[in-house]
């Protein structure tokens, strides 16, 4: 595949796309974020992550690099230069190029990259009918993780520290026990009475888009959703685990620490409403 990335109004090669060293982003991490997957060359759920994308940038008050329309076609045409049929799409706003002070510059145009990669579905598939264990890791982020900003560093210790004691994912916890989310990826659990469990939305988390549109199949598929937090203890006794984002839809979390999920198999729930998302933000993807 070929590797074109999409740099403040340049087509360029992947190799050579770079940004200015005082472009905000890089030194104050003053930027927002989207990923979306890509299916036989269709973006999922579009939509909603271009509107979390315009609410993103409102909260931090970034002007939008380009119109919606505009931005559309950008992304196609990285999708295209790519020859990407499935994938993932990151594309990437930031406050701009600016001599280095803390408060905005009065005058900066916004910088947005796109980049994009392949992901090998196939593997993906298998992971989920595998599931995977996620490890616990107290949540040290801000108080604003409702925004998809680029500030991802208790993330990125979080998920290190998972990997190094074999985990896939690190389940942040807050300072009552709780699970707040992944390190990127929301998180579920099937109680013991049959009901799907995540947090309700607030600043504590990011509002998924996957996590909104499993909500919809999930209610369609007549499964109750209850939107409360959850423990530790509650989610190693839980009959089902599972985690979902853009990049691993629903992937079931068959372990988490040492403790076993259920029978230590991807549960039945997960699985379906796996199948019900795919299905469904496919057939609502626009080409
Ligand atoms: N939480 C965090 C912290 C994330 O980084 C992500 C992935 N962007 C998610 C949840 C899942 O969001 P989405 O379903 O929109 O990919």
């Amino acid at each position: 595949m070929p590797r074109i990335a999409y740099v403040n109004g340049r087509y360029v090669p992947h190799a050579q796309a770079s940004v200015h060293v005082e472009d905000r982003g890089y030194q104050f991490a003053d930027g927002v974020y989207e990923v979306c997957a890509v299916k036989n060359g269709r973006l999922l759920d579009e939509g909603p992550h271009l509107d979390r994308l315009d609410r993103s940038l409102r909260e931090l008050r970034i002007d939008p690099p380009m119109a919606r329309p505009a931005l559309r076609v950008v992304l196609r045409e990285v999708m295209r230069r790519n020859l990407l049929r499935d994938g993932l799409l990151y594309f990437q706003v930031t406050r701009g190029v600016a001599p280095r002070d803390h408060a905005f510059p009065a005058h900066a145009a916004s910088s947005l990259v796109v980049t994009a990669r392949p992901v090998d579905l196939v593997k993906a598939q298998a992971r989920a009918e595998e599931g995977v264990r996620a490890v616990t890791h107290p949540d040290i982020r801000w108080k604003r993780c409702d925004i998809k900003a680029v500030a991802l560093l208790p993330n990125v210790l979080a998920k290190q520290a998972a990997k190094e004691a074999g985990g896939y994912e690190a389940w942040l916890v807050d300072e009552t026990g709780h699970v707040t989310e992944g390190s990127s990826t929301n998180a579920w659990i099937v109680d013991t009475d049959g009901n799907l469990v995540t947090r309700a939305l607030d600043s504590a988390i990011l509002g998924g888009i996957t996590r909104r549109m499993l909500m919809q199949v999930a209610q369609e598929a007549g499964v109750h959703i209850i939107e409360r937090p959850f423990t530790v203890e509650e989610a190693k006794a839980a009959r089902e685990a599972f985690i979902t984002s853009a990049t691993s839809f629903v992937t079931p979390v068959t372990q988490i620490d040492d403790a076993v999920i259920g029978n230590g198999r991807p549960g039945s729930v997960a699985m379906r409403l796996r199948e019900l998302y795919i299905m469904a933000s496919e057939a609502l993807a626009q080409a």
